[in-house]
């Protein structure tokens, strides 16, 4: 199946549905850059990626939690997904304080949240996922970075 760079969804469903497409193209090693404003859909997307893992827990976006590790699977192999949640961060200093391009390098399938404030951190490599709201529950998606 074709995974157009550009698209939009008119449900959570349709979200999920493509982090799902998303999730079973990139490499496991893969980082992938979320942005796009409060409400737009990131963790919606996220739900989608740890579906294509075969992860049964829920995917949440904890108030105090920044990342959260699920143990995945893909074609029969251990996958562990990274997700990281920069909302509260406000110093780019923060952001080394963490470790991020320690995580980054583990060779977990990492994704971000907020993904704009770690902009000077993220490797090589990264697969950007730009979502915006146009509306009525729609989302324009835009992905760039995968070979499609
Ligand atoms: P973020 O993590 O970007 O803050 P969430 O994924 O937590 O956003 O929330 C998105 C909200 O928007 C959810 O309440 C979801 O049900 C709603 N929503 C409505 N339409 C869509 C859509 N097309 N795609 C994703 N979420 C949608
Ligand atoms: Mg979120």
């Amino acid at each position: 199946m074709r995974l157009k760079p550009r698209q939009e969804t008119s449900t959570p469903e349709q979200t999920r549905r493509l982090g799902a497409q998303i999730g079973r193209r990139v490499g496991t090693g893969t980082t992938i850059a979320l942005r796009g404003s409060l409400g737009a859909g990131k963790t919606t997307l996220v739900k989608g990626i740890a579906r294509s893992l075969q992860i049964q827990e829920a995917i949440t976006s904890p108030t105090f939690t920044l990342i959260s590790e699920y143990r995945g699977r893909r074609a029969g192999r251990p996958v562990t997904l990274c997700h990281i949640d920069l909302y509260r961060i406000v110093h780019p200093q923060e952001i080394e304080d963490l470790g991020l391009e320690e995580i980054l390098s583990a060779g977990s399938l990492s994704v971000i949240e907020w993904a704009e404030k770690a902009a000077g951190f993220l490797p090589d490599g990264t697969v950007y996922v730009d979502i915006s709201i146009t509306g009525n529950g729609r989302r324009d998606i835009s992905i760039s970075g995968l070979a499609l």
